[in-house]
C-alpha cells in the first residue's frame, strides 16, 4: 500500500473534482493519505473531508498553523487549536503542518518561532506526532526539537536540510518526506540522500496540489503521483518496487499510528 503522508486534499483546487482524485489514487494503489490542516478556517474542512472517507482509501487528519499563512493565524486560535485537539484526539493523526519557513519574503523570524514553540507543546502534550515545514531554518527548528524533546517525533516534509540535520532529526525521531523534489534529475543533492539514506529513514508524500513532479509542472499535483515518487527513487536505489513501497509504508504506519495498517497488510 502507497501512502501519501503529506497532502492538501482539502485545498479549493480540489472543489468539483475531488472524488476523481481520490479514485485516481486508490487505482495507483494509494491506501492512505495524511491530510494536513494550515490555518484555522481550513480546520473543519479538514476533518470533514477526513470524516467522510470510505474504505478504499484512509484519510488521515492533522491540524496546524501553517507559517505561510501567519498573517491569519490569531493568539485565540492557539487555543482553539489546543481544544481540537482534546476533542478530535483520538481521529488525529498529528500535529501539522507547522514549522519555519526563513525563506518567504519579510518573514518574522520571533513570531514564526513563538508559533512553532507552541504548537510542538501542543503535540507533546497529547502525545503526537509532528509534520514540519521546515525551509532555511532547519537548525533553528532542531534546537526547538532538543530542547522540548518530543515523545513522538514526526516527519521534516519536503527534506532540503544537509546530511548532518536529516541525521540529527532521525536520532529525534524523525522521518524525512521525499516527494516530487525527487523527480527533478537537477536535484542532485536529494537525489544522492534518496539513494543514500537508510530507507526506514524515508516516507513518501506529493504535497498535492503543490510541488508538481517533472514533466508535470502545468497541471496541479495529485496524490496518485506519489507512485511515481516511489519509482523514481525504486529506480536510484536500485531495489525491488514492492520492498521500498512496503518499508515506506511501515515507516509511515508505526510513525503515525495509522488505523489501516494492520487490516491491510
Ligand atoms: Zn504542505
Amino acid at each position: 500500500m502507497l501512502i501519501d503522508t503529506h497532502c492538501h486534499l482539502d485545498f479549493p483546487t480540489f472543489d468539483g473534482w475531488r472524488d476523481q482524485v481520490i479514485e485516481r489514487a486508490r487505482r495507483a494503489g494509494v491506501g492512505a493519505i495524511v491530510v494536513p490542516g494550515v490555518s484555522a478556517r481550513y480546520w473543519a474542512r479538514v476533518l470533514e473531508l477526513c470524516g467522510s472517507a470510505t474504505d478504499a482509501v484512509h484519510l488521515y487528519p492533522a491540524l496546524g498553523m501553517h507559517p505561510y499563512f501567519m498573517q491569519e493565524h490569531r493568539s485565540e486560535h492557539l487555543s482553539l487549536l489546543k481544544r481540537q485537539v482534546e476533542k478530535y484526539r483520538e481521529r488525529l493523526v498529528a500535529i501539522g503542518e507547522i514549522g519555519l519557513d526563513f525563506q518567504l519574503e519579510h518573514y518574522d523570524e520571533t513570531a514564526q518561532t513563538e508559533l512553532l514553540v507552541e504548537q510542538l507543546k501542543i503535540a507533546k502534550a497529547a502525545e503526537l506526532p509532528v509534520l514540519l515545514h521546515v525551509r532555511k531554518a532547519h537548525d533553528q527548528v532542531l534546537k526547538q526539537l532538543r530542547r522540548l524533546n518530543l515523545p513522538r517525533g514526526g516527519i521534516v516534509h519536503a527534506f532540503s536540510g544537509s546530511e548532518q540535520q536529516a541525521q540529527e532529526y532521525v536520532k529525534l525521531g524523525f522521518k524525512l518526506g521525499f516527494g516530487g523534489a525527487v523527480t527533478y534529475e537537477r536535484a542532485t543533492k536529494l537525489r544522492r540522500f534518496a539513494q543514500q539514506f537508510p530507507l526506514g529513514w524515508i516516507v513518501l508524500e506529493t504535497d498535492a496540489p503543490d510541488m508538481p513532479l517533472s514533466g508535470w509542472r502545468d497541471q496541479p499535483n495529485e496524490p496518485f503521483r506519489v507512485a511515481e515518487v516511489a519509482q523514481t527513487l525504486t529506480d536510484l536505489r536500485q531495489i525491488e518496487l514492492n520492498d521500498l513501497i512496503a518499508q515506506t509504508a511501515d515507516n509511515a504506519c508505526a510513525l503515525l499510528s495509522l488505523t489501516c495498517c494492520k487490516s491491510s497488510r
